[in-house]
């Protein structure tokens, strides 16, 4: 008989019940929504996902047992043109979860106004408990279940929590070999992320937390607040967080705290992000890095820093985390980090907060440089890539800003209503069909 994906569960140290991230996004569509006195049609068609595709799909495992897995995809919007968002593998990929990711996707596509809309899939299992061919067979079998539900004009994955370049390169293989032999070529963006010499762009890699590093630089320039020799705590130490912590040791800032899903580690007098990386690459996890000592996800929370990046997974922010921390800014580097109770006390507490769709938008926007290259059959050099993801961000950032002081409203509402009025004026000019 058939088996579910990931039997056994490894569960964040005294990690809070979750909420809702469907309803997180909501909260906040409808803030933005009333700030920018939003057209109710189109707020009508942003409230749900045009597309929620749910895949059961079996994969034989290393030892000859099938396994049954569940796949998602969800489309949120593609009124500015091709569904975009990552593949997430975790054991706790629920329908709403995507739909809250997807939504951010549109918002953030929309922000950064690149032509692409917003999408987000996953499978609901654990990837440490499976081996690297295990791990191949079930992207395969994915892709192929998707089938042509995904394409380089209709809808285009990247990475996120659990997926990989590797797992990008499989995704992009698959597609090829059931599309036509002239077409392989032109398929090859029907995915981003992948690995450079499988057609990946040069700094993709390093884009989101690149990207975040220029918000922060902003932020400082602004706040007059000197980042040499300024503290941050990060929480996940994957891709977004690893990088940011990468880029920011370089501009002078010290890394004090940081967590993951085995546990949370600090030491007032630093650690290296670059060793601690390795340690990561090595054994999977921050637990067991000899430059510091263990400590509580409550003690991690309550850290003096001066910047706090969540860069793990959603919802981790609630009223008890706002009221620890003791940071001048939140940056979410994750997606949905942040309940709106925990928000209105920050802000009640003097600590600013840089949203998720401003912050981590590094990764798609070089995802999008990765499909222009593919489609142009182009290679950017990485300072290219690097200088203009800068432009971008800084440029995004500051309209953020001028928005906020506009309209007298949080950042996170400016990056939406900037978001919402091209998505609305897109809208206005073209209507639905018939
Ligand atoms: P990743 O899989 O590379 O890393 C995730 C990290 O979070 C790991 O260190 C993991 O141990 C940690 N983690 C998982 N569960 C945890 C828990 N319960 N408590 C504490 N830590 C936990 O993923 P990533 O790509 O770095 O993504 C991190 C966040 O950034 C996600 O919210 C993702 O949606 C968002 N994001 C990623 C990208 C990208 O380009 N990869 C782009 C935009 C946004």
């Amino acid at each position: 008989m058939a088996q579910t994906g990931s039997q056994s569960i490894v569960a964040a140290p005294a990690a809070p019940k979750k909420g809702n991230l469907y309803d997180v996004t909501r909260i906040q569509l409808d803030k933005a929504a009333k700030a920018l006195n939003l057209d109710p049609d189109v707020y009508t068609i942003l409230s749900q996902p045009k597309n929620e595709l749910i895949i059961n799909f079996p994969v034989r495992m290393d030892d000859g047992r099938y396994i049954l897995f569940k796949g998602y995809r969800v489309q949120h919007n593609n009124i500015l043109g091709p569904y975009k968002g990552g593949i997430r593998y975790h054991e706790e990929v629920s329908l709403d979860e995507l739909k809250g990711l997807a939504a951010a996707m549109t918002w953030k596509s929309a922000l950064q106004d690149i032509p692409f809309g917003g999408g987000k899939g996953g499978i609901k299992f654990n990837p440490r408990l499976h081996s690297k061919s295990e791990l191949e067979r079930i992207t395969r079998r994915y892709t192929h279940a998707l089938g042509n539900n995904i394409g380089p004009e209709l809808d285009v994955p990247a990475p996120d929590v659990g997926t990989t370049a590797q797992m990008m390169v499989w995704i992009m293989d698959t597609y090829m070999n059931f599309s036509g032999a002239g077409e392989k070529n032109a398929v090859r963006r029907v995915v981003t992320g992948k690995t450079v010499t499988s057609g990946g762009s040069y700094g993709r890699e390093a884009a989101t937390g690149q990207g975040l590093v220029t918000c922060v630089t902003e932020w400082a320039r602004n706040r007059k607040f000197n980042l040499n020799g300024a503290t941050f705590i990060v929480q996940g130490f994957g891709n977004v967080g690893s990088w940011a912590a990468k880029l920011l040791s370089k501009m002078g800032a010290t890394l004090v705290g940081v967590g993951d899903y085995k546990g949370y580690l600090a030491n007032p007098e630093g650690m290296n992000p670059h060793k601690l990386s390795e340690h990561v690459a090595h054994t999977g996890s921050v637990e067991g890095y000899k430059g510091a000592r263990p400590i509580s996800r409550d003690e991690f929370f309550a850290l003096e820093c001066d910047l706090f990046i969540p860069a793990a997974l959603e919802l981790e922010i609630d009223e008890k985390e706002a009221r620890a921390l003791k940071c001048k800014v939140l940056v979410e580097g994750a997606n949905g980090p942040t309940y709106p109770a925990a928000e209105a006390i920050l802000a009640e507490r003097g600590i600013d907060l840089l949203p998720d769709i401003l912050v981590n938008s590094g990764g798609v926007t070089v995802s999008y440089y990765e499909w222009l290259q593919n489609k142009r059959s182009e290679r950017w050099e990485l300072e290219e890539v690097e200088t203009r993801l800068e432009k971008q961000m800084s440029r995004t950032y500051r309209q953020v800003c001028d928005v906020a002081e506009e309209r007298k409203v949080d950042y996170r509402t400016a990056a939406y209503v900037i978001a919402l009025e091209r998505i609305a004026k897109a809208y206005a000019e073209r209507g639905i069909f018939p």
